[in-house]
């Protein structure tokens, strides 16, 4: 049991606060507890402290909004908290959508289905095209593009307010994750994932390596849903300073040689 606890430790800390924020949001709408109000896009913490999403701060701004003194300051104080914690330390410890598409994932390992050949093919890169389209699109029709259509926003609010046909589009991405594209959405589609993995290249927290107790098990590797961002592994000691790792830490709880873990980055030395 102990064994179990502590090889799936950051797994249960990630889902606590991801369902934790849920609940909050969820207490604010039902119950008045005002702790977390508003949605994923524009939030109150404490009633006072103002909390918005960049990114869609950015297709606002692009398509023309004049925006207010509290969005922008809620735009600032959530991109130098991530700027902290990893830029996609969202998307595996608060986005509603991670839990879905780690379903997905789970899926795949139990239904033994990673064997079955890979129907469509997509690059990492999509959600970098995605993003700037979303900004162009927002600047051409004035409304901020991907907030009209987001999937992440379909399933915060059903999961708050009760489920429309958002339902539809959390489907779509499970079964798309489970026989089209492993981890199809959030690790090659999603321009809010995107927008993270850019922040992220500057974040502070980071995951490290120590090249002297890596066995090239390659756990890690299996586990993690950007491996591309486990380069490093078998050639040298360092910090995974890719913007697309998550910092989910399922390699660090993986790993039996203690070769990953948590670190906080040095910007003058490089790598360390
Ligand atoms: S990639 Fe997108 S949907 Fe996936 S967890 Fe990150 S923000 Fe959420
Ligand atoms: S490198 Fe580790 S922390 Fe980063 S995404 Fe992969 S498994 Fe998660």
């Amino acid at each position: 049991m102990r064994r179990w606890i502590l090889k799936h430790r950051f797994l249960m800390a990630r889902r606590f606060t991801q369902l934790g924020i849920l609940a909050l949001y969820i207490a604010a709408n039902a119950y008045g507890f005002m702790a977390l109000s508003g949605n994923l896009s524009s939030s109150l913490l404490m009633k006072n402290i103002p909390l918005s999403d960049p990114f869609a701060l950015l297709q606002m701004f692009a398509a023309g909004a004049l925006l207010g003194a509290n969005v922008i300051i809620g735009g600032l104080i959530v991109s130098l908290f991530y700027l902290v914690v990893g830029g996609r330390a969202f998307c595996s410890w608060v986005c509603p959508m991670n839990m879905v598409t780690d379903a997905a994932n789970w899926t795949r390992r139990v239904f033994y289905l990673e064997k079955v050949e890979r129907k469509v093919w997509l690059g990492r890169s999509v959600r970098y095209w995605v993003l700037g389209l979303s900004l162009i699109l927002s600047f051409l029709t004035g409304i901020a593009a991907f907030e009209m259509v987001s999937p992440i926003s379909m399933l915060h609010r059903g999961i708050i307010f009760g489920m429309g046909m958002g339902f539809a589009a959390v489907l779509s991405i499970f079964l798309f994750d489970v026989f089209a594209v492993k981890n199809g959405w959030c690790g090659h589609i999603c321009p809010l994932g995107g927008f993270y993995a850019l922040l992220g290249r500057l974040s502070m927290i980071r995951i490290k390596h120590d090249q002297t107790k890596c066995t090239l098990c390659m756990q890690c590797k299996d586990i993690c849903p950007e491996k591309q961002v486990l380069s490093i592994i078998g050639k040298e000691s360092g910090m995974i300073v890719s913007g697309e790792c998550t910092n989910c830490g399922r390699c660090v709880e993986v790993c039996d040689d203690d070769a990953l873990s948590f670190g906080v980055r040095n910007y003058i030395k490089k790598n360390v």
